[in-house]
């Protein structure tokens, strides 16, 4: 995780390098998004290792410390990292983190009791859990920078990596911080949506 080696002011919540030029939100999304992908990668072995072993402990053990980790990282970048975060901060992520695991329980029990199928296409799911921290980072930052005082969020498209169904209409202009079309998760291209929020 990248985030020790740079310094965070609470009151601005704004990011910096050791020389004092601080980080754009931009800069923090692209080492979150470098994160997700290596945590991605390492969930996409393991599931390919348990469809050929289908040694369930072994590959639910494995995944739960993931998910574990994965969220933590992005809860605890949205909120100027780990030494940060308040009590109602680690409230809020201990719900999180127990939201995804029991999303993990469910796709185990429906594999451990024949209800899905263990095939090629699971590794691609799991590869999930990581990538879609993009919504709870975004979520959760907007959050602290609205009670911080800032008053307007952009939604900005993610480029090339993948199409974004009715994320378009919704970007590029300056919205009220509170604004439904600044909450990310909920769109068309789902669990593809790599949308980013500006604030100020
Ligand atoms: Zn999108």
């Amino acid at each position: 995780m990248p985030i020790p080696t740079y310094h965070y002011d609470p009151a601005a919540r704004r990011y910096s390098t050791d020389k004092g030029r601080i980080l754009s939100q931009k800069e923090i999304r692209q080492a979150l998004d470098t994160v997700l992908e290596k945590s991605a990668s390492r969930m996409e072995k393991l599931t390919k290792d348990f469809v050929s072993t289908k040694d369930f402990p072994q590959w639910a053990a494995s995944m739960v410390d993931e998910i574990r980790v994965v969220n933590t990282q992005a809860f605890a970048l949205a909120n100027g990292g780990i030494k940060n975060l308040s009590q109602s901060d680690l409230g809020r992520l201990g719900n999180q983190t127990k939201e995804q695991l029991k999303t993990f329980r469910e796709l185990y029990l429906d594999l451990k009791n024949d209800r899905k199928p263990i095939d090629g296409r699971l590794p691609q799911w799991a590869k999930l859990y990581a990538t879609t921290r993009t919504f709870d980072y975004e979520n959760e930052r907007v959050k602290g920078d609205k009670e911080s005082g800032m008053l307007e969020g952009m939604r900005v498209l993610g480029g090339s990596k993948e199409p974004c169904g009715t994320c378009p209409p919704k970007a590029d202009k300056w919205l009220p911080i509170e604004h439904e079309d600044l909450v990310l998760g909920g769109d068309e291209c789902s669990v593809g949506c790599n949308c980013s929020i500006l604030t100020r």
